[in-house]
């Protein structure tokens, strides 16, 4: 029942598993340039769910947006980013959405079975509104995830344990079942990949970080907060006060750290005044660097905890800590209990 198209549309179905495996790919041979076009759409697809939440579709080359799916995949698998990972099952499915709406209802029955639905097609007609009846269970599982009233089963036209819905609302009970399905994919671990596809991937993680940046800035405050700091880059921030030299990657965590929760490039610049070795021109272009306003235009974010560990710049840690894998998500937790302090470096 399904063509090549369908199987670019529709890249979980064991249909398009089957293609896949009968190319006879091997992990070793991705970085033969036969596969650069496959292995360019598999890094498209991620950057396309990091962008814009949504994965397109290609229908033009079935044989490149076919494989290109699990291939994304072991990508996002490698990307260990629990983040990318929801975004991604998220961006995929309601691509598949999409293309489920203007879907045969034939072709969505044999769609849903893979899921083990319980689903029918109203063929005659008799409600006028309705094209299929699913069994009230799948609806439930479902469902539930949405606040919209007309989701609540008390509201839905039932008969028989069957609760009637349009294409698109099937669609999008589809969606959902497809995202948690891609989710359990992401959930295993890789131990190897070719360096060409971790190129790939550490090209994703910059994507990533600069767009976690912006997410991570429009969810703090303006005002800097020096409560909420944690203990390392409280560390960090009291030996530069007091004009103690810095590692390097303390300096990069204690930049990154205060840039991300809004402190300017000049304030920061002028936190660095007391060494003795201080040089004004040096310091804003780091600076200017690690806030995105130079070079490659990529705004940095401080190291997680386990980096800062082992480079010895995690010198405590607290009950927030033990919660917690990156300084800051331990700001944005203090914060929720901290009174607001604004800080004014230059003048202290
Ligand atoms: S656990 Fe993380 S946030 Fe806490 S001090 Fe160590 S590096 Fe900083």
């Amino acid at each position: 029942m399904f063509t090549k198209s369908d199987l670019a549309k529709y890249p979980f179905i064991p249909e398009a598993s089957k293609f896949v495996k009968d190319l006879d790919i091997k992990i070793d041979e991705l970085a033969n340039p036969e596969y650069r076009s496959v292995l360019n759409r598999a890094q498209e697809r991620i950057e396309e769910a990091i962008q814009d939440a949504l994965v397109s579709r290609k229908l033009h080359n079935y044989g490149i947006e076919i494989p290109s799916f699990p291939i994304a995949i072991m990508m996002v698998v490698a990307l260990a980013n629990s983040y990318i990972k929801k975004r991604y099952a998220l961006a995929e499915a309601k691509g598949v959405y999409h293309q489920l709406e203007a879907e045969d209802s034939e072709k969505i029955i044999e769609i849903a079975k893979n899921f083990d639905w319980n689903i029918k097609l109203i063929e005659d007609g008799s409600t006028g509104i309705y094209d299929f009846s699913l069994h009230f269970t799948n609806f439930l599982k479902n469902g539930t995830v949405f606040r919209d009233e007309k989701w609540k089963l008390v509201n839905r036209v039932m008969l028989q344990g069957d609760v009637f819905l349009t294409k698109s609302e099937a669609s999008r009970l589809l969606q959902e079942e497809v995202q948690r399905y891609i989710e359990g994919k992401l959930n295993v671990k890789i131990d190897f990949l070719p360096p060409n596809i971790m190129e790939r991937v550490e090209q994703l993680k910059q994507l990533l970080i600069e767009k976690g940046g912006k997410f991570r800035s429009e969810s703090l405050p303006k005002t800097v907060v020096n409560a909420a700091f944690p203990p390392c880059i409280r560390e960090l921030y009291d030996n530069i006060k007091s004009g103690h030299h810095l590692s390097h990657i303390g300096r990069f965590a204690l930049t990154s750290f205060l840039i991300n929760i809004g402190m300017t490039v000049e304030t920061v610049v002028d936190l660095f005044r007391s060494f003795s070795d201080f040089d004004e021109r040096m310091t804003r272009y780091q600076v200017e660097h690690i806030a995105g306003e130079k070079g490659g235009r990529t705004k940095y974010i401080p190291p997680r905890c386990d980096t800062l560990r082992t480079h010895g710049v995690c010198v405590s840690t607290d009950n927030i800590c033990r919660r917690i894998h990156h300084p800051l998500a331990y700001y944005r937790r203090k914060l929720r209990s901290v009174k607001k302090v604004v800080i004014k470096p230059q003048k202290e």
